[in-house]
């Protein structure tokens, strides 16, 4: 039971946290101010510290080096009391576990940081052995070029030792990295300690201007997490320290760490500018529901299209020329870095209309290779009468070409030049001559369809929309489903792509064969949100962002998961649920 630290907002590993002292912390942070160190038990026996509301107190513990054996580890363990002032245990990956404290310190922190996969495994057994709801303190390694990787790999409180260290050495530590203080011949600064001009800057000043340099990155880490975006910030910023991109590289072979921690759903945009970007939660497991998942319901031939700058993309003029030539008598596919490919239905659905890309006109081989390997499993999957690829060169022909020779297929090429030539229109609308235009129901059933599978499980969007059972009604992108007889079940969201249901639509959800997220809570009629003390038990496979059911003995609601489910079940503090619509049972 952690009574002193609160998850606010979460971006992958990173969170915005608060530390709840008589005057709270907003996390990342520095704890210097905050953090009382009870000390070693090494160096002599400690009673149980006072402890008080104003300090997070480290217990005393016992460090080990790294490399200590385990048995050694476990013949000193400490017997962490149970305390009711803000605590931090000290750990190792080896003795992580839940103290019932409030932080938990890496004992080794030096040891691991500035060594990628040392350093990813350290904090990845802390964290997988510690509750959601605790604090990870890294003492003594942070500065300003890694303290943006520190955060996204999940370390929520620092220090300012090192950089103060640095300082008094003469080594100047920005962002971008490290400076020896005699080389520079002016400031890149203007924090008040710079403020004196490089004549009279002094190595105090230097350490001062150390810290004030990571705060000051620390605040920009805070705004991109609230903001969903420090993973765009860190492709970026972790390139001026090779351990760093290496460290953040790791983490992304780490697929289900990383997944579990990361929404479904977000407002910001997501820029791709570099290669690190095909390996991104948000694009891979876009791929892989689109590829095992999802499945297509037009009867009619594929047409492949390149993806257009504008999202979404049936809103650019290329999409329009395309939409005219085909005029409904085939199934619009698109094909884009960074995110594979992406049905008509799903052309809404996050991250396909939130993401922004730097377009050079020509693919790298990590992207052709990406593009078709998602393209190829989709095939895989969805039978065509006939495919028809309206591409230009530029990595999509060089796509297509590639899978039809590993599945055996052939593809029409309509593209002469560029695919919005008339030349180019005139061959796509001869390709499907003869082909007859599916119906506006067809394809807007096939959309509610599509997004159900897509937030449910293979196979869900037959089971919660059983043919002859349900309509769609209101105009699309904001399409309503209700029964034969009117009564609603879920709204489509536009920002989103997602589905928004009602009380009778999650009744209906409940009760199909599809894949249930639930979230089971105790006897109350929660309103307006599910406190995560009040949860029972939750689906281990609930996003941040998915749509729930919440069910109990007096209550069955409906609303979007704030945590993951392993996060509602493991917290005793912050919202698991925001509930839409609840009635008592
Ligand atoms: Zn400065």
């Amino acid at each position: 039971m952690t009574d002193y630290f609160e998850v606010h907002a979460r971006d992958g590993a990173a969170r915005i946290g608060e530390l709840r002292l008589s005057s709270p912390l907003t996390t990342p942070a520095l704890g210097d101010d905050v953090v009382e160190d009870a000390g070693s038990l090494w160096s002599e026996a400690r009673t149980t510290p006072e402890g008080d509301e104003e300090a997070l107190t480290v217990l005393p513990h016992r460090a080990f080096p790294a490399g200590t054996r385990e048995e050694v580890q476990e013949s000193f363990a400490v017997d962490y009391p149970d305390v009711d002032f803000p605590s931090a245990a000290v750990v190792t990956a080896e003795t992580a576990a839940d103290y019932g404290a409030d932080a938990y310190v890496l004992a080794d922190a030096v040891g691991v940081v500035g060594h990628a996969s040392a350093f990813v495994d350290a904090v990845r057994a802390v964290r997988d052995a510690t509750p959601a709801d605790t604090a990870l303190y890294l003492a003594g390694v942070a500065t300003p070029a890694n303290v943006a990787t520190l955060a996204y790999c999940g370390v929520d409180l620092v220090d300012g030792k090192l950089a103060r260290i640095k300082g008094r050495q003469g080594r100047y530590l920005a962002s971008d990295g490290e400076y020896f203080l005699e080389d520079l011949d002016e400031l890149p600064c203007a924090c008040p300690a710079c403020q004196s001009g490089r004549e009279t800057f002094t190595r105090g000043d230097c350490a001062t201007h150390n810290v004030n340099a990571l705060a000051a990155e620390l605040s920009r880490v805070r705004r991109r997490i609230r903001d969903g975006r420090l993973r765009d910030y860190v492709e970026g910023q972790a390139r001026h320290e090779a351990w760093c991109t290496a460290a953040f590289r790791t983490l992304d072979q780490q697929y289900g760490f990383v997944e579990e921690r990361t929404p479904v759903i977000r407002d910001a945009e997501l820029l791709s500018a570099t290669e690190d970007t095909l390996r991104r939660v948000e694009i891979q497991r876009f791929a892989d529901r689109v590829t095992s998942r999802y499945r297509n319901r037009f009867d009619r031939p594929l047409v492949l299209v390149p993806c257009s700058a504008r999202k979404p993309y049936s809103e650019s003029q290329s999409h329009a020329q395309f939409h005219d030539a085909i005029n409904f008598r085939a199934h619009l596919v698109s094909m884009t870095s960074p995110i594979g490919v992406v049905p008509q239905e799903l052309e809404l659905t996050y991250p396909a209309q939130h993401y922004d890309s730097v377009v050079t006109g020509r693919w790298s081989e990590d992207e052709v290779s990406f593009v078709a390997t998602v393209l190829e499993r989709y095939l895989e999957r969805n039978d065509y009468p006939k495919i028809v690829a309206h591409v230009p060169d530029e990595g999509y022909r060089a796509v297509c070409e590639r899978v039809e020779a590993s599945l055996g297929l052939d593809f029409e090429y309509t593209v002469v030049d560029h695919p919005t030539t008339d030349d180019s229109l005139a061959n796509l609308r001869d390709a499907l001559d003869g082909e007859m235009s599916y119906r506006k129901r067809t394809r807007e059933h096939s959309t509610v369809r599509a997004i159900a599978d897509y937030m449910f499980g293979d196979g869900a969007g037959d089971e919660v929309f059983e043919s002859g059972t349900f309509q769609t009604t209101a105009r699309y992108p904001k399409l309503q489903v209700r029964d034969t007889e009117g009564e609603q079940w879920a709204t489509m969201v536009p920002q989103y792509g997602m589905l928004a249901f009602t009380l009778a639509g999650a009744r209906r959800w409940v009760e199909s064969d599809a894949p249930t997220k639930s979230v089971e809570i105790d006897g109350f009629v929660p309103h307006g949100s599910v406190l995560a003390p009040g949860v029972v038990d939750a689906s281990a496979d609930i996003r941040v962002g998915d749509e729930v059911v919440v069910t109990g003995p007096k209550a069955f609601g409906v609303g979007r998961a704030e945590m993951s489910g392993p996060e509602m079940c493991g917290s005793s503090r912050g919202i698991a649920v925001e509930v839409r619509h609840v009635e008592e049972t």
